[in-house]
């Protein structure tokens, strides 16, 4: 059977867990040996104990785990030729040319370069004596599947990543706890949630937490928000309301593309209103517990498509990446996704803002 590894690289996210034990179970239903790497891509280029075959029962009582079993990292001897050449050679020894990759646009870029060079590291490792010419020919091609796990949302070409609707579960339970603490004190409070450049978990945790106000990088605030915010809060306590919800995307900046922090905003609050203002940051309590049953099903979904995608490639196959698409799992090309991915990143750092939203399309 070929031989396939699972690995996971990056930050984690609820529901990766889901994804490698598809991919495990999948790959050994196929016929394939199945192999984790540990600890992302250091794991692949350190080798030895990193890399260890896989069985059906390892991957046994895992999908109700939050973060990864195998381990994520961020591994600086890979982005070096060097290191990719150890990897290569790993890999090789233990027979493995399909990868699949579970991480955000870096860890997928990584394994994009790492397929073009591929042939040329087998060619250094075969001039080395590393490995035998019949490793090097039986070897010849690399194949990969990505998956995205990442709990902000920000990858173009999926409605969804991997994480987020759990992420997005620990937000709401949050905020739910708070407004009852709010009413009781007539307090406002400023939720700061995760998502760096992409407002998506703010937006959509303001709308089903009937906040009164949001703040995301992808419609900067204009410069006289502070008015706006009083009149608005105002207009609630007017007419009864005894607390104020603000949420506010880490990345959240005005027209001027100022940072606006959750501190600015509670001075405004203070200083204007003299309301009873506390923030809450929610920071890594976001990424943590356990999976929706959304994430699971997700990373369910796109393991085992990914196992399938790469029992069907032949010599002329690209990467891919597996995206969801409407409810459907579907195979995309990897570097278009990554590119389109990166286009948004500089278009919100030229402060384009509405260009940024159309490329990032329907994600
Ligand atoms: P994410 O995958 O969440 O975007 P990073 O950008 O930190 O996270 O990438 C994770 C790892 O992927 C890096 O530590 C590095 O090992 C590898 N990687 C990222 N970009 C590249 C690159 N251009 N070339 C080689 N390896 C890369």
């Amino acid at each position: 059977g070929k031989g396939i590894a699972v690995f996971t690289s990056g930050g984690d996210s609820q529901g990766m867990n889901a994804a490698v034990r598809a991919v495990v179970r999948m790959g050994i239903y196929l016929g394939c040996k199945v192999y984790f790497i540990r600890e992302g891509y250091q794991g692949m280029v350190d080798g030895g104990e990193y890399i260890i075959e896989a069985n059906w029962s390892s991957v046994s009582s895992i999908i109700h785990k939050g973060g990864t079993i195998i381990g994520s990292a961020r591994c600086k001897d890979f982005r070096e030729r060097e290191g990719r050449k150890k990897a290569a050679y790993n890999l090789v020894e233990r027979g493995i040319t399909n990868l699949v990759v579970i991480g955000g646009d870096g860890s997928l870029t990584g394994a994009d370069l790492f397929k073009q060079e591929w042939a040329d590291l087998l060619d250094e490792l075969l001039k080395d004596g590393k490995i035998t010419p019949e490793q090097r020919k039986k070897y010849n091609h690399l194949f990969i599947a990505g998956l995205v796990g990442s709990i902000d949302n920000d990858f173009c070409g999926t409605d969804m990543t991997i994480g987020t609707d759990s992420a997005l579960h620990r937000i709401i339970e949050a905020t739910d706890a708070i407004v009852s603490t709010a009413y009781s004190h007539q307090r406002t409070f400023i939720m700061e949630v995760m998502g760096r450049h992409c407002g998506y978990l703010a937006l959509v945790a303001a709308l089903t937490s009937e906040a009164d106000y949001v703040f995301i990088p992808e419609d900067p605030a204009a410069i006289d928000w502070p008015d706006k915010l009083c009149k608005k809060l105002m207009q609630e306590r007017n007419v009864g309301q005894r607390l104020n919800i603000i949420i506010v995307a880490e990345g959240a900046i005005d027209r001027n593309g100022h940072p606006i922090m959750a501190e600015d905003i509670k001075k405004v609050v203070v200083d204007n209103l003299h309301q009873d203002t506390r923030i809450t940051v929610l920071g890594h309590v976001q990424r943590g517990g356990n999976p929706s049953a959304f994430d699971r099903v997700l990373g369910s979904r796109m393991g085992a498509e990914a196992v399938m995608a790469l029992m069907e490639a032949d010599e002329n196959t690209e990467p891919c990446v597996i995206s969801l698409d409407g409810n459907q799992a579907v195979r995309l090309p990897l570097m278009e996704c990554v590119k389109q991915t990166k286009a948004v990143a500089q278009a919100m750092a030229d402060k384009e803002w509405e260009k940024a939203v159309q490329l990032r399309g329907k994600s």
